[in-house]
Parts: C-alpha cells; sequence; structure tokens
C-alpha cells in the first residue's frame, strides 16, 4: 500500500513541474514579456508615480531586490545605485539652494532632509546670564528670543560642551548692554534714526549683541565676595586664551547672521545688560541648532500631452495652469497647438485634469520615483552647499556604525 501511494504522489509532483514548466515556457514566449526587461507598463508602475484627478496610484516604491525576479530582472538598489545616481546643482544662492538628485530611492532622499533638519549641528545660545533686565519682556521670554537667534560661527570649529566648563573650543560668549535714556536718548553703539531728540522708546537689534572672544566679565557670585581684591575674579567662562586670537577665527568673523532681528523694544528708563554663551549643538534636541528654514523634496513632474489639444481648447488650457507650465505653438494654416513648456514648474495642482475641464483623457501627470528636486534654505549660520556636504558625512557615518555593528 505504502509503495502504491508513493508512485502516486511521485507522479502527481512530476506533473506539477511539468505543467509549471510549461507555464513558464508560455510567459517566456510572450511577446510583449521578454526575459531581463519589464513590459512597459510594469515599467511604468515601477518608475513613475501615476497622478490621477481624484488621488496620485502607484506611489510604492519596489524595494526588494527580487521583486521581478520572474521576468529576469535584477531590482536590487546597488547596482543601479552606482551606474545611475548624480547631483546636478540647479541653482546655487548665498542662503539657498536647488540641486536636483537621481537614481536614488526616496528613503535615502527623506534620510538626507531629516539629517539636515535634525542632526547637522550649529552653534546657539543656550545660557543666558541676566544682570539686568527692567524692560517689559520676561527673563525667560528674553531668553528664548536670544536662543532662536542664528549664529554664523562655524561649527566644526567648537566642540559639544556635554559637562565641560565652558571654554573657548565650545562656548562663544555675547554681551548686551542697552538702555533706553529717560529723555530718549540712547547708550551703547549709535545706530541710524535711533537717537533723534524727542524719541522716547527705542529698539534692541541682534546686531547689539556684542561678541566677548575673552569669555564672560561677570564674576560668579561666590567668587566675586570671597575673592581678594588683587586676584582676578572668576567668572562663568574658562577661557585660556583670546578666541580672536586663534587662526580658526580670524577668517571667520563671529556675530548673529542676520544684524537686524528685534529682540526687545525698551521704553525710558528700562535697559537690558546680560551674557549671552552659544553652544554647539543639533536639531534633534531644540530647533534652534536647526541650520534650516528648511530642507525639503518633490519628485520631477512629467506632463505628458497624449491627444493634441488645439485652438480654443489649448488657449484654455494654457489660461487654466496657474504656473504656465503650457505653451501655444503655431501649426500652420491658422491652428494652434498646445505644448509643454516648463515640466519642471507642475506643483501637480491637477486643475488641467479635473473631471468637466476637457482635458482629463488628453494628459497625464507624473512624478519621476527616483528624481528628487532638492532645496536647501539655509539660516545663514553655513552656506547650503556645505550643509549638504555635511549631511552626507553624516549618512556615511551613520552606514559605517551600522556595518561595524553588524560585522
Ligand atoms: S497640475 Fe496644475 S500646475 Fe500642473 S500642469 Fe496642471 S494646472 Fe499646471
Amino acid at each position: 500500500m505504502s509503495s502504491s501511494n508513493e508512485n502516486t504522489t511521485s507522479s502527481s509532483g512530476s506533473e506539477q513541474s511539468d505543467s509549471r514548466n510549461d507555464t513558464l515556457d508560455f510567459i517566456e514566449k510572450l511577446s510583449d514579456v521578454p526575459m531581463g526587461k519589464l513590459p512597459p507598463h510594469i515599467d511604468f508602475q515601477r518608475t513613475r508615480v501615476d497622478c490621477k484627478a481624484d488621488a496620485p496610484i502607484h506611489t510604492d516604491t519596489f524595494q526588494y531586490s527580487g521583486a521581478y525576479a520572474s521576468m529576469g530582472v535584477d531590482n536590487s538598489l546597488l547596482d543601479s545605485f552606482s551606474s545611475n545616481f548624480r547631483v546636478e546643482v540647479i541653482r546655487l544662492e548665498k542662503d539657498e539652494m536647488e540641486f536636483d538628485m537621481i537614481g536614488i530611492d526616496p528613503a535615502i532622499a527623506n534620510a538626507f532632509r531629516r539629517i539636515l533638519i535634525a542632526e547637522v549641528p550649529t552653534m546657539a545660545i543656550e545660557r543666558v546670564l541676566i544682570a539686568n533686565n527692567t524692560s517689559v519682556i520676561q527673563d525667560e521670554v528674553l531668553s528664548h528670543r536670544l536662543g532662536l537667534i542664528p549664529i554664523k560661527a562655524d561649527p566644526r570649529l567648537f566642540e559639544f560642551t556635554e559637562n565641560n566648563a565652558a571654554n573657548e573650543k565650545n562656548t562663544i560668549v555675547f554681551g548686551l548692554k542697552v538702555r533706553c535714556e529717560k529723555q530718549g536718548k540712547r547708550k551703547g553703539p549709535k545706530r541710524e534714526g535711533q537717537e533723534q531728540d524727542g524719541q522716547t522708546r527705542i529698539t534692541v537689534k541682534s546686531k547689539d549683541l556684542v561678541w566677548l572672544p575673552n569669555g564672560s566679565n561677570f564674576a560668579l557670585e561666590s567668587e566675586g565676595s570671597s575673592s581678594n581684591s588683587s586676584s582676578k575674579p572668576k567668572t562663568y567662562t574658562s577661557f585660556t586664551c583670546s578666541q580672536d586670537s586663534l587662526p580658526e577665527f580670524s577668517s571667520n568673523p563671529v556675530g548673529p547672521t542676520d544684524g537686524d532681528i528685534t529682540i526687545a523694544r525698551l521704553g525710558p528708563g528700562q535697559e537690558i545688560e546680560l551674557e549671552a554663551l552659544a553652544v554647539k549643538g543639533i536639531g534633534k534636541t531644540h530647533a534652534k541648532w536647526s541650520p534650516v528654514a528648511p530642507a525639503w523634496y518633490r519628485m520631477l513632474p512629467e506632463v505628458i500631452i497624449l491627444k493634441d489639444i488645439e485652438d480654443e481648447l489649448a488657449e484654455k488650457l494654457v489660461a487654466t495652469c496657474p504656473v504656465k507650465v503650457f505653451d501655444i505653438e503655431d501649426i500652420g494654416n491658422g491652428k494652434k497647438r498646445a505644448t509643454v513648456a516648463r515640466p519642471r514648474k507642475c506643483t501637480l495642482c491637477r486643475e488641467c485634469i479635473r473631471e468637466g475641464k476637457g482635458w482629463e483623457d488628453s494628459l497625464s501627470l507624473r512624478r519621476v520615483k527616483d528624481h528628487f528636486i532638492f532645496t536647501i534654505e539655509s539660516t545663514g549660520v553655513l552656506p547650503p552647499e556645505v550643509l549638504f556636504t555635511e549631511a552626507v558625512k553624516i549618512l556615511q557615518d551613520k552606514c559605517e556604525r551600522a556595518i561595524t555593528d553588524l560585522c
């Protein structure tokens, strides 16, 4: 009995295998499924997001390397990444940069965005020593405002403080001393248009923050009372030398990125005297250390005209698009045709494919899944191109750490 069962099982197994082989043979012989190449409609789903009037479709990315193994296509990222990846800078300004990152997975583009926002270190005011504040702004609100002022100081020249004492390698000290005289005259550095007779209020700006390269001038309270008059009283920082004597700072002047940021308004007789200590940190701890405002990306838009749109309809289409993606070309005999002139500008508002407009079957809106238009807007602490290279270094460090942990 048992031998007969085995024979039955083995014969049904071979029948199944024969039928699978027949199916594979059949698939291989189909004209639109050549082995080693994806059929156009699957390739479209793999590489494009199709934006329909109601919602986008095919939004997934296929990360599994064997996703198309049955069609003889290797979907592993590394091979295509090393041969296709490139970065093209489109626009580079002092504080803003736009570039295309091509041949990359959305997860990696997003990793760069998140590193830029939360992990590239900068210097920001963390401690404020307030000697006098008679303005209407409470000490904590004043300190918070000071913390949010972007500081132009190359963070690569500084160390993280952790529990160390404030020294010339980890801290920048700024002093602020402004008083509004009762007569309306202002003490301290003169500013244009601010010292006219009769003026009763003054505005304290970020340019009033004065860099103190020798560290704090405020004596520690416990030291101040006990020290004798001949020894130099201990202060809130322990600088062993002046920061402006260090070669790193000769070409890197320290100060707020913008001198016109309002800190407070002072009325007659009011005054602020304080010292602000800036240290190195990252945006993950507090947004004040984030070097970008902000960093973002979008996938490259693709606008395709499937059927010619002519004459009146073409003119209507051009007028419909709010960002002027379409133009009109003359095709002779007094006829006109709509063309796609500026596809990169498409914001995907979908106005042109909205039902009832008449173009939903003539237009196709897509996004290229591996082509990202990346924009970095720096707060001014570092140029945007430097921020990006720092983000690359941080991602590289993370990858190396992950590989070490796996080994
Ligand atoms: S989706 Fe909006 S922005 Fe894009 S082409 Fe159509 S109307 Fe213009």
